[in-house]
Parts: C-alpha cells; structure tokens; sequence
C-alpha cells in the first residue's frame, strides 16, 4: 500500500527495510513514524494527517444549549422468536395510518414514525436485538427506549434474557410489552416474575419498569403501549438542536437499480436538507432527494426523523455515522481516508488483533479500565453459575470480570455481535460455536475459547486479568 501510493516497488520499500534491519512482507503494518522515515527516504514529501485531523468538527460538534428542542424518542422492538414483534410493529404502523394523515401508502424503508397525542414516535422497523447490536457494533447509539415482547402464553425464553442483556449492555431503558394476552393460556404474571429474574423489575413488583399487556393481533392495548413510551420518553429528556448541521446513522442501505444508492438515515441531531453534502461511513455524496416512510418527498428531516436519502456516491453500511460537511472537497478526503482507515483495520482484524485475551488487558491498561468484559456459554446452567460465580470471585480493586452474557447453548452469531459490541471475549464450556457464529468471530475479530474445565478457565481468565496470560492452548 505504501509503495503502490509512492508509485514504488514493494520490493525495493522491502529492501530498504531489510537494510534497516526490519524484516517485513507485504501486508505487514508498518508504524506512522517508520512510514514517514521510507517515504521521506524515497523523496517524498510526508504530510501526517491524522483521524482527528480529516474528520475535525463532523461529528460532536457542540450542540448549542440554547436551541436544544424535546425530539421523538427512537424505540426498537426486541424479544423471543415467535413472541410477536413483527405482529407488533405492523399493528403499531397501522392504527397510525387509520387515524389518517396523508393516507398515502407506507413505505419499508427500515423505520418508521407514529404519532400519538400529538407527539411522535420513531420505531426502527427491523425487529429483534441482532440489528440493534450490529449497529451498535458500528458505534451508531441509535436506540433510546426497548421496547421487550414477551408472549404471555410463553413467558421468559432464551432470546428474551439476551435481549434483557443487549438492552442493559447498551444502557437503554427497557418497556416490557407482555404481548397475546388474548390467547386462552395467558399469563401474564407469570411474565413478571419471569423477568424479576434477570433482573428486570416492572412496577407491579415494585420495580420501575413500565409493563403493558397487549395483543398486537387483536390491537388490545396499542395506545397504552404508546403512552408508556411517550412517558419514558419525558424521564429520559431527550434533546436535539434542530438548527445545526445533521448527524444521524444509515439504518438500511441499497443499490436500487433505478435510484441508485439509498441510505435510510435516522437523524439525530440537525435537520438534514435537500443539497446537503454527506458523508456516511466510508461514503459520501450530496442529498438529491429525501424520501420519509409515507413516500412522500420532503425537503428537510428534523431530529428523529427516518428519511430515505439519495444522492450517495456509493452504498454506505448499516450502522455507519452520517454527517453533513461544508463542502465535497472535506467529504472526498474523509471518504478516502476512511476507506483507507476500513483497509487497514480489516488487514489487523485478520491478525486476529481485536477481542483476544491478551489485546483487551493490554487495552484496559492503556485506558485505565477495571472491567474485563467477558460473554460466557456452557452446556448447563448449574456450570455457567458456577463459572460466574469462580470469576465473580477473581475480583480485586483494580480488576475485575464483567459478565456481558451469560447462557446455554451454542454459541451463536449473536452472541459475537454482543462481544463485538461489547469489545468481550467469548468463552464456550462444553459447547463450541456454530459455523455463522465462528465466520463472525474470524471476520470481526472476537477470541473464542473453549474449555471443558473449570479450572483451566477460571485459572487463563485470572492470568489474564493479572497481565500474565499462558500460552495458547
Ligand atoms: P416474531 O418472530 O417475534 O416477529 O413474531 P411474529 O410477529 O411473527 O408472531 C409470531 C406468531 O404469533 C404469528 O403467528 C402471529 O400471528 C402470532 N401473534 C403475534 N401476536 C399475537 C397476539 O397478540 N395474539 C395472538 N393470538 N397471536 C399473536
């Protein structure tokens, strides 16, 4: 890469490492500082550009305290396979539509908004927690509420306890929608006993959790839902200032074949307007045309607000960060720099440089962090308590095991997401990873280790927690 830039042969950059007694091979990474000094060497004129540099003042520009307006709460809808969260999210989408509006057709476009009292609500179309972790994976905190379905002919299963763990992981407050109450073996206090054991308190239980039975089927109960978010919502006091430049994420991203690239962009904070120019991940482009969920074209997106955007160069990712900058020269130049960025860290990715025991200590010791995240699966439950409970115990003042997920079963893609996310390595007692969840783990990163004894477990988690990890098994 460095030769190809200075219209060089890798073999001659090569030679002049050998010759300083650096012994390198295409691919390698070569420092900032030994990258200067070669091209330096070869004549070039070294002009360091850092992240902070290319991408100084997109993103956190400071909001400004004054103009900060209340914007719509942005909800996922998370839970159990089965339990309903489709059902849901198309009878949420539909009582808006009866009550009116335009009355145009709605669109998919990945999110959506309802009003409801005369506020609105933005529900991310896409259930479950496998796209809320990806996103959050590529750090787009787009989620302020959960809201948590659970069938109450059902109760508390697998995917409700990882839902329960991505929500609490991320800090996002949680809204429990016991759903099907209108089936005949209903029980929705059993839902809430279920969930007081992982920790999640509705208010019947003196916790302060929000629950709402509903039937997503029947339409029982849609508005209370509702309420209770808006009523969230008010505690969280969420804020934007509407009259800056925008950011948001790319919650959906296509080629359309007719449109070309189109990117359905949350807006969180700014409005977003027509001839804006943009850069969304490694992307960037300028707005033709903004699209919201009722297909109609708007001119301008506020705080909140999902818009399908056009206008992009190339598709951006899920998850990416979108930012308007002042003009197509800045975004050029992040767009390159980022793609290069994206380069680079797939090349140390595959070195397996992220997620390994040894990499994370050497992380919390740079960062000062005391936590050692850790996502744990076994074959039984009674192992895994007794696992958690040995780690629990390694604890000391400076470090200690935090337990991000725990559970039975394999592991699973998600589980490497919620690793991903979480920057936790990932142990299997007795159980080994499926083949999705191990192509994950190889194209993210995230160390996967299997043990069959407690011991060896608990005794590499307490090498590596002192900075002294044994050798790979
Ligand atoms: P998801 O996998 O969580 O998205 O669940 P779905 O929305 O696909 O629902 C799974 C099944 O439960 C479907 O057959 C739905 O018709 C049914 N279902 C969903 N909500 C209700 C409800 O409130 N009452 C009843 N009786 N069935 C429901």
């Amino acid at each position: 890469e460095l030769a190809n830039r200075m219209s060089e042969r890798s073999v001659d950059v090569i030679k002049f490492l050998m010759q300083q007694g650096q012994m390198m091979k295409p691919g390698d990474i070569i420092e900032a500082d030994l990258a200067e000094l070669i091209a330096s060497e070869f004549g070039h004129t070294v002009r360091r550009v850092a992240e902070s540099d290319v991408e100084e003042g997109i993103f956190n520009v400071e909001d400004n305290v004054e103009k900060l307006q209340s914007r719509p709460p942005v909800v996922t809808i998370m839970g159990h396979v089965d339990h309903g969260k489709t059902s849901l999210l198309d009878a949420i989408r539909k009582t808006s539509v009866v009550s009116g509006e335009s009355g145009g057709i709605t669109q998919h476009i990945g999110a959506y908004q309802v009003e409801q009292d005369g506020q609105k609500i933005t529900f991310i179309d896409t259930p479950g927690h496998a796209a809320f972790t990806a996103m959050r994976a590529r750090g787009a905190e787009a989620t302020d509420i959960a809201v948590l379905v659970v069938a109450a002919d059902d109760s508390v299963m697998p995917q409700t306890i990882e839902s329960i763990n991505h929500a609490k992981s991320a800090g996002v407050p949680i809204i429990v929608a016991i759903n099907k109450i209108d089936k005949p073996g209903a029980d929705a206090s059993k839902v809430r006993t279920g969930l007081l054991q992982h920790e999640v308190f509705v208010e019947s239980m003196g916790g302060e959790v929000l629950d709402v039975e509903v039937s997503a089927t029947k339409g029982l109960n849609l508005d209370k839902l509702l309420e209770a978010i808006l009523l969230q919502a008010e505690l969280l006091d969420l804020k934007a200032d509407p009259e800056r430049t925008a950011e948001g994420s790319v919650i959906e991203a296509q080629l359309d074949k007719g449109r070309g690239p189109v990117a359905t962009v949350l807006v969180q904070t700014g409005t977003l307007k027509i001839g804006d120019i943009v850069v969304a991940g490694d992307e960037w482009g300028r707005v033709r045309a903004l699209i919201n969920d009722k297909g109609e074209q708007i001119k301008e997106a506020a705080p909140s607000t999902p818009v399908e955007v056009l206008g992009m160069q190339g598709t951006p990712l899920a998850g990416d960060r979108m930012a308007v900058v002042e003009n197509e020269g800045k975004a050029r130049e992040i767009a390159d720099y980022r793609q290069r960025v994206a380069r680079e860290k797939q090349v140390a990715k595959n070195a397996g440089q992220r997620g390994s025991l040894e990499q994370m200590m050497s992380q919390l010791q740079d960062t000062g962090l005391k936590e050692f995240p850790l996502l744990i699966k076994g074959d039984v439950q009674g192992s895994i308590e007794a696992i958690v409970g040995a780690l629990d115990a390694l604890g000391t003042d400076e470090v200690r095991a935090r337990i991000v997920h725990s559970g039975a079963g394999a592991i699973t893609e998600s589980d490497v997401a919620l690793a991903a996310a979480s920057n936790a390595a990932i142990i299997g007692f007795n159980v080994r990873a499926n083949k999705q969840a191990r192509d994950a783990s190889a194209r993210d990163g995230i160390e996967i280790r299997y043990y069959n004894i407690i011991y060896d477990l608990v005794d590499d988690v307490k090498d590596a927690m002192s900075g002294l990890l044994s050798p790979e098994r």
